[in-house]
């Protein structure tokens, strides 16, 4: 029987064990395998709270379904019925702008305008702002295929307005990064590809439009829930955590409160891996996926592969917070008529967006209240996040004040702090992964959100990548060790 150690028991990690535990079926391999978590709970980053009726998130919020590993992997595991769509009726998304809120205009999709009058008639981007990012119409597409930064991209097809104001509050938001240091190639590939297809970021753009408008939406006609750009679960994203481990649990052994110190690699020996836990029980295995953050299994492998290890330690992190505020309705003026906001950098301020979450989903908070969350800390304000949590809840509510009025006092404030809780994509991040999986050794593998994508749809995808990677390797030492009886 073929053992298999995966430590971290985040999405990947758990995705991880899902596949392998199917494929390692499908292939007719015999197989066991231990995840090991450090914390108390599963799910890493994905947290829920649930607190006087209100679900608060502490980590993501929901799933992008346009990339549908996420979706598919609730589905499978009978989450059909807990999917929890956006309220798309109400989907306005605002800029601070002077101070002031201004709404993206309607058709506007990640930087790019589709829909023209919306666009044209929209305060917030200057007239020499719109003329010049109608210039990406005619601008030719880049002939060098390296890597360049998201903020050079956008300088070089929309302008600097365009980034100031969009790309850079939303696009880099969305990675808590500073778009002057974002790969473009690991974090929107397919504005490349438009770029080369079409000449023209709008015009593709315009193109994909209309033939998503031909498309039927699937779950029209059928018993799934709409489907929305973003999804969630009833009782937050804590439910995929959940229905993963309870259908794990029926096929391996699942570990939490003990952390990995240390991974020997021993190729000689009949397991070629053992990893340490820190009650000094020793594990062993024939494969080992590390689904933990970079700078973590960089400590793991130091031993035995020092290059790897100082290679995964040039994926940088930053760190960030998110703080939760929940408002009786009555108390509150403010009409929350959107699904929030986000603040470009020059606007100075301290935190960096803010979602109206209680109008983003229903089912987050009680009967006549809402609740509302603000992201602190990121590429530039890491510091904020050692703030103690009085005195973050108190900038957070200051600024608040400022920007929609709101002098309430909330009801319950939940803070989640992610101490080096964001990889960055940098310049060359894609060549930089490549070249870390070429130094592991065969039946070391690596998942997660340091690698090929921060999102949840990506970290469950490459759980798969990860388990079919540990079968085929566990296939070809079955093969051998038939060879050699032979
Ligand atoms: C505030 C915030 C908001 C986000 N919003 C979204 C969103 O809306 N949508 C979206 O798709 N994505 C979002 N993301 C990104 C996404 O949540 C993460 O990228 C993803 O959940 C990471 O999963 P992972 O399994 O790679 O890592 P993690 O979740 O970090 O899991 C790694 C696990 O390894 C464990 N571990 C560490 N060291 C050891 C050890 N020595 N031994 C054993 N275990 C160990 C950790 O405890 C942890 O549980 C957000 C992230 C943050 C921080």
């Amino acid at each position: 029987m073929k053992q298999v150690i995966i430590v971290g028991g985040g999405i990947a990690g758990l995705a991880t064990a899902y596949y392998l535990q199917k494929q390692a079926t499908d292939a007719g391999i015999e197989l066991e395998y231990t995840l090991i978590e450090s914390d108390t709970e599963f799910g890493g980053k994905i947290a829920t709270a649930h607190r006087d009726g209100f679900v608060i998130e502490g980590g993501p919020d929901s799933f992008i379904t346009q990339k549908p590993w996420a979706l598919q992997l609730a589905r499978e595991l009978g989450l059909s019925d807990r999917l929890l769509g956006t309220n798309d009726e109400r989907r306005k998304v605002y800029v601070l702008v002077d101070g002031r809120l201004v709404e993206l205009p309607d058709g506007v999709m990640l930087v790019v305008p589709t829909k023209m009058m919306p666009f044209v008639t929209s305060p917030l981007i200057s007239w020499p702002g719109k003329l010049r990012m109608g210039l990406d119409l005619v601008i030719p597409p880049r002939e060098e295929d390296s890597d360049e930064s998201l903020a050079d991209f956008i300088r070089r097809r929309l302008g600097q307005e365009a980034l100031d104001k969009i790309a850079e509050p939303l696009m880099a938001g969305i990675h808590v990064a500073d778009p002057e240091r974002l790969s473009l190639q690991a974090t929107f590939p397919r504005f490349i590809d438009i770029e080369q297809k079409h000449g023209s970021l709008i015009r593709g753009m315009l193109t994909a439009r209309r033939r998503r408008a031909q498309r039927p939406n699937p779950s029209r006609n059928s018993s799934h829930p709409k489907t929305t750009i973003f999804m969630s679960l009833r009782g937050g994203l804590v439910e995929l955590v959940d229905a993963l481990v309870d259908h794990l649990e029926q096929h391996g052994t699942l570990l939490t409160g003990w952390r990995i110190e240390k991974v020997h690699s021993r190729p000689d020996a009949p397991y070629a891996y053992a990893a340490r836990l820190d009650n000094g029980r020793l594990l062993q295995a024939d494969s080992v996926v590390l689904a933990t953050p970079a700078f973590v299994t960089a400590d793991l492998v130091e031993e035995f592969n020092p290059e790897l290890a100082e290679g995964l330690r040039d994926i940088r992190y930053v760190s960030t917070a998110t703080v939760s505020l929940g408002f009786r309705k009555d108390d509150f003026r403010h009409p929350l008529n959107g699904f929030g906001f986000v603040i470009p950098r020059s606007e100075g301020c301290k935190i960096a967006a803010c979602t109206w979450t209680s109008t983003k989903f229903d089912d987050r908070a009680p009967d006549n209240h809402v609740l509302l969350r603000a992201f602190v800390g990121g590429a530039h304000d890491e510091h904020l996040i050692d703030l103690d949590d009085d005195a973050m809840i108190r900038m957070v509510r200051d600024e608040l004040a400022d920007i929609m009025g709101v002098t309430a006092e909330p009801e319950i404030a939940e803070i989640f702090r992610w101490d080096k809780g964001n990889p960055q994509y940098d310049v060359g991040h894609l060549e930089r992964v490549a070249a870390l999986e070429a130094k592991c050794e065969p039946g070391l593998f690596l998942a997660g959100s340091a690698y090929r994508g921060v999102g949840i749809p990506d970290c469950t995808k490459d759980g798969q990548r990860a388990a079919e990677a540990v079968v085929e390797y566990l296939s070809v030492l079955e093969e051998e060790a038939t060879k050699r009886e032979a």
